[in-house]
């Protein structure tokens, strides 16, 4: 494994050399975690100062915005380090929610991703990246950082065969990347009254059938044409049951840049409601029929049944996972395992029987195979190894359930942090994250979850 290096941060992957792990949880061995990098001196560097958010970053003498800029996203830069070009890439974020890992599925497909690792910075989640274009030959080292449920890119583009010193002058003008937090100023009453209009036209397009009320809660808006005993019984059940929960295992990944943007549920007053609210959306219709919520990005549409439904565990997870903490990558099975675990736990279901029974009942994929499919639906197709959706399902939450059980949190919230930004699909990285996280490679995290479910 080739770490990114920096002039300030050395991440450096523990490989396990003994039978136990000394970093799961009977051995306390501590690791470092990824730290924030500081702004490095280049006191003859000239600072770019950027309207957006009043961000700034450095870079050195000579470097100049390529001409006629206006309206340009990104906004670029070029010039010369050790007499090689070096172009540098600021991106806006476009318009609506997006996170990390969408902005790497836009380069999943014709970039090579040589390593991808979280880092917090300035309280913010952001990420580093190195890739090869595999079209034109390049290579960028890049930082990609969440704030406001958007990302913004730093990119460099390098040259052929980089000297260090010009890889050491990327990473320092990554370093160097300054993003203020928000004020934490409330906003004035109307502008705050007309994003909740937005808000609640999102769910409940205009003309609304039903008068539709919004309940505000510390981390909920929700927006529900259902009786209001009902509604009052979800926001309880989110708040008081969920949240909790949420925050006791996910709480340390929250960006602390910004303050918590409430999450939105739009609560239908009956299944035919909800049902024609999915297919709006675009939901095919067995699906739509099928299922009793679903979350994108910060929403939850539902429809009022009963308040403590195991769905609201379940899609309440993914949309706080994608929505609050903005790690909606890493594939299928890291997001469902996470929402299925939450979701299990609620029921009390014994989670690591169940998988001991799958597991000694049939074959089944590989875990390679697993991180390797985009939909958990599509392993019934299986020749050898067909696996049925709620399977899959339990497969991916007994494996996030032993991560949880068998490594401390700290641990365990790196590699979910890490885990989470991947644009998924790609058992290299995950290797990677294991590796840097978890001490153990993919192969062998395989090995001792199938172990701890009872299996050979
Ligand atoms: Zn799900």
């Amino acid at each position: 494994m080739l770490p990114l290096l920096s002039l300030t941060i050395l991440l450096v992957g523990i490989r396990a050399v003994q039978a136990q792990n000394p970093l799961e949880r009977e051995g306390l061995q501590k690791k470092p975690l990824p730290q924030e990098t500081q702004e490095t001196s280049h006191p003859n560097w000239k600072k770019i100062h950027l309207q957006q958010r009043f961000s700034h970053f450095l870079l050195p003498p000579g470097f100049i915005p390529y001409p006629d800029q206006r309206n340009q996203n990104p906004k670029r830069y070029h010039g010369r380090v050790g007499g090689k070009q070096l172009t540098i890439d600021w991106y806006r974020p476009s318009r609506g929610f997006s996170t990390i890992s969408r902005s790497l599925l836009r380069l999943h497909y014709n970039n090579h991703f040589q390593e991808i690792h979280s880092i917090p910075k300035f309280g913010f989640l952001a990420a580093k990246v190195k890739r090869v274009d595999q079209e034109t030959g390049s290579k960028y080292l890049s930082l990609h950082i969440w704030i406001d449920r958007q990302v913004w890119t730093l990119s460099v583009r390098l040259p052929g065969n980089p000297h260090p010193a010009v890889i050491d002058a990327a990473h320092s003008i990554l370093s160097s990347l300054q993003m203020l937090p928000k004020g934490s100023g409330t906003r004035a009453g109307n502008i705050e009254e007309a994003l909740r209009l937005r808000e609640m036209q999102l769910g409940f397009p205009p003309p609304q059938d039903h008068k539709v009320e919004t309940y505000i809660s510390p981390h909920y808006h929700i927006y529900s044409d259902a009786p209001k005993s009902g509604t009052l019984s979800l926001q309880q059940t989110l708040e008081k049951d969920l949240i909790p929960c949420l925050l006791e295992e996910f709480g340390p990944l929250l960006t602390k840049g910004t303050r918590f943007s409430p999450l939105v549920v739009f609560l239908h007053r009956n299944r035919g409601a909800f049902v024609l609210d999915a297919l709006d959306r675009g939901i095919a219709r067995p699906w739509a029929e099928k299922v009793d919520g679903f979350a994108w990005g910060p929403h939850y549409s539902t429809w009022f049944d009963s308040p403590k439904a195991p769905v609201h565990f379940h899609e309440g997870t993914h949309q706080f996972v994608q929505g609050s903490l903005g790690l909606d990558g890493g594939g299928a099975w890291f997001q469902e395992g996470l929402a299925d675990w939450i979701e299990m736990r609620q029921r009390k279901v014994p989670i690591r029987r169940l998988a001991r029974n799958l597991l000694r009942s049939k074959k089944t994929p590989s875990l390679r195979e697993l991180i390797e499919t985009t939909s958990l639906q599509e392993l019934k197709e299986n020749e050898e190894t067909p696996l049925s959706t709620e399977e899959a399902y339990l497969l991916s939450a007994s494996l996030i359930a032993f991560i949880h059980e068998r490594f401390r949190q700290d641990l365990f919230l790196a590699f979910t942090r890490d885990v989470g930004i991947l644009p998924g699909g790609t058992p290299l990285l995950i290797d990677q994250a294991c590796n840097r996280n978890l001490g153990i490679t993919l192969k062998e995290l395989e090995m001792k979850w199938r172990k701890w479910c009872g299996v050979k």
